[in-house]
């Protein structure tokens, strides 16, 4: 499916090809309602509760890029965690190290940062990672084995940057409000507990 159908079929921007999605290109602009409708619809047709937490699982792992068995262990690794499932399921996300290297700038999309991740563009701690998934930890050191240019100007504030662009820390947890998403976590947590 082009990426940006994909935009289409979740109903909003998942920045799955980079700046595409801030052009015309992106589904989501061309036309605006799902794949298998038929034109513009002024009363669209009620999904069910289970269709809506589906689509918000599926759009999930659309915008981070994961399939169904990352998915659901990382939902099992949250589910153990003291704090409240979806916030911690939305921090695990945030910490996949493709992520990072998207939220940080040094890729225009995590399907970009993982093909950087797999070619050995990174270190964690002074070790070579090539895995897209790798969970990052608190005070980990991310440096870059190859010169990559600076995308974005914002850095989320738990990531720390030094001047000279080299090197990121994970300096804290990122916070629910701090993570840029429109996911509905509880529609996945009812999801799974059914
Ligand atoms: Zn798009």
């Amino acid at each position: 499916m082009d990426k940006c159908a994909k935009c289409r079929k979740f109903q909003t921007k998942l920045f799955l090809k980079g700046d595409r999605c801030v052009t015309p290109k992106c589904a989501l602009t061309r036309r605006n309602y799902r794949p298998g409708q038929h034109g513009p619809k002024t009363t669209s047709p009620r999904r069910s509760e289970y269709g809506l937490q589906l689509l918000e699982k599926q759009k999930a792992k659309a915008e981070y890029g994961m399939r169904e068995r990352q998915f659901s262990n990382l939902f099992s690794k949250a589910g153990k965690s003291r704090k409240s499932t979806g916030e911690e399921l939305l921090k695990l996300l945030e910490l996949r190290l493709d992520n990072v290297i998207y939220r940080i700038g040094w890729a225009k999309s995590r399907a970009h940062a993982r093909q950087l991740i797999t070619h050995r563009f990174f270190t964690i701690n002074e070790n070579t990672v090539n895995i897209p998934s790798y969970s990052l930890k608190m005070k980990d050191i991310i440096k870059q084995r190859k010169h990559i240019e600076l995308i974005k100007t914002t850095v989320p504030k738990w990531i720390k940057i030094d001047p000279k662009n080299t090197l990121a820390e994970i300096s804290r947890e990122p916070a629910r409000e701090e993570i840029e998403t429109d996911l509905d976590e509880q529609l996945i947590i009812e999801f799974y507990s059914r």
